[in-house]
């Protein structure tokens, strides 16, 4: 099993690490770079926005200084404008009867563009290119009222330039945040899975040396990992606790099988050296009560392993509460009176409850069996019944002996025994059965105890039956 648990390395944990940063990398990139174009976007169309109401507001302003004071005072308008520097320079055109040009300016820089290819055909946006394809002289055009064109147009070339600065910027802002992404993934990664890596450790070292005291150490920052790993050390604990009880649960069975077992193997010796017939009838039946013994103690261990699987086969009817009590009273008022122990009752009559009836009178008398058995002589014992809502409540109260606080939470345990209560006869299995009864049943039941005062058990049962099937009052 050692050697089976050494079998995977670190190399799960690795590549889910690596997959952990590329995703988280790429999450983070793809995010910032859709930003950045988004950026990118926006500022060139709004640039492109402003350089068209440049050429609009323009051509605007010249098409009303032609209204009103023709060519001259339009031509005038462009030279105040471009000597003045109040704008950038345009380009300026005016065509009569469809190809005379009448007045054009242009800024000696944008001498690349072949003006001659626009169509001056009356629609408002046209453009040419560059011959080096680079810019875009973008023109509109208005009608005058006497059939003139006006032609105002801007170059690109500013815009293009400003645009592919700003990529280049972009292109070094991109490298840093994919290094940034990387940098970040691995950071992430690294401090999110170094806990999980310890716990893998803590589960693999208890694999390997099938020794589960290691804890996995907790760093209080109240995250889900924190929580995953106290609850698996709560669950180590658990484990423990269990692997503990079920070894003292085997030491005890073995323990509680040895002494009939001996006795039986004694009896029989005994009997097989003996030629008495009686000798011999004695023995076999002093053979039979230890069997008896040894197989009531099985049937109590696989009755609890039932009723806790669900398995146990119930027979549930309406059993009248009264009956069953008086019942396991009568069993047990001779032992309470050879002991000097008074046995009382209280309940309230007509009491039903839906249960099985040889189940529940296995409950009631396992709890008044303790409560006579941990009561000294001239104590008292009292089962009280009656119904509270919608349940039935059986209290067993004894003046007894009690029970420490620190056995109290394990007295239900499989085989458990309080520390007062060894001198007494008792396989510890009694309390678990009337649990896993009880439970099976949708019921509840606790304890309360007052050490050397004595203690209380009371089991909680739903009176109606959970499922709709026909029942008939029994009265055992
Ligand atoms: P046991 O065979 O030891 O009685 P149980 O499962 O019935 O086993 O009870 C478990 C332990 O609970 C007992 O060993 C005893 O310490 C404690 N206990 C149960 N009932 C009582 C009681 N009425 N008074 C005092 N202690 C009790």
């Amino acid at each position: 099993m050692v050697d089976a648990a050494q079998g995977p390395s670190d190399e799960p944990s690795g590549r889910f690490g690596l997959r952990l940063a590329l995703w988280y990398a790429a999450v983070f990139v793809i995010t910032s770079l859709a930003i950045v174009l988004l950026t990118y976007r926006l500022l060139a169309s709004s640039l492109e926005e402003r350089d068209r109401q440049i050429v609009i507001s323009t051509l605007g302003e010249y098409s009303q200084r032609y209204a009103a004071g023709g060519l001259r005072s339009l031509a005038q308008a462009v030279e105040i404008d471009q000597r003045s520097g109040r704008q950038e320079r345009l380009f300026v055109r005016v065509v009569r009867g469809g190809s005379e040009t009448v007045f054009f300016s242009m800024p000696p820089a944008w001498s690349d563009f072949d003006v001659n290819r626009l169509q001056a055909s009356g629609d408002l946006w046209e453009q040419v290119l560059s011959e080096s394809g680079e810019a875009r002289l973008e023109v509109a055009t208005a009608a005058l009222a006497d059939g003139t064109l006006l032609q105002v147009g801007k170059s690109s070339e500013n815009r293009e330039g400003l645009l592919a600065r700003f990529r280049t910027v972009l292109a070094i802002v991109g490298m840093v945040i994919v290094a940034v992404g990387l940098a970040g993934g691995a950071i992430v990664t690294r401090s999110t899975l170094q806990p999980i890596r310890r716990l893998i450790s803590v589960v693999r070292d208890i694999i390997r040396t099938g020794k589960t005291d290691a804890r996995v150490p907790v760093r209080h920052e109240r995250d889900a990992i924190d929580e995953l790993s106290a609850l698996v050390n709560e669950m180590l604990d658990r484990i423990t606790t269990l692997i503990r009880g079920m070894g003292d649960a085997l030491d005890n069975v073995a323990h509680d099988l040895k002494t009939p077992m001996t006795r039986l193997r004694g009896v029989a010796e005994r009997a097989l050296q003996s030629d008495d017939p009686n000798t011999q009838r004695e023995a076999l039946v002093t053979c039979l009560d230890e069997s008896e013994r040894i197989l009531a103690m099985l049937d109590t261990l696989m009755d609890i392993s039932e009723a806790e699987t669900g398995t146990m086969r119930l027979d549930p009817r309406q059993v009248d509460v009264e009956t069953v009590v008086q019942e396991v009273i009568d069993l047990y008022e001779e032992t309470a009176e050879d002991k000097h122990v008074e046995l009382t009752t209280e309940i309230t009559p007509g009491v039903v409850v839906v249960a099985d009836p040889r189940r529940l009178r296995q409950v009631l008398a396992n709890l008044v069996d303790n409560a006579v058995k941990y009561t000294p002589s001239g104590g008292r014992v009292a089962v009280r019944a009656g119904r509270d809502g919608a349940d039935v409540v059986i209290d067993v109260t004894d003046t007894g002996i009690g029970i420490a606080a620190h056995d109290l939470p394990r007295i239900w345990e499989r085989l458990y025994r309080g520390d007062q209560s060894r001198a007494e006869r008792g396989l510890g299995l009694g309390l678990s059965l009337v649990r896993a009864i009880v439970l099976a049943h949708r019921g509840t039941v606790h304890a309360t105890a007052d050490p050397g005062r004595g203690s209380t058990f009371t089991v909680r049962l739903p009176a109606e039956r959970q499922s709709s099937q026909s029942a008939s009052i029994t009265r055992m």
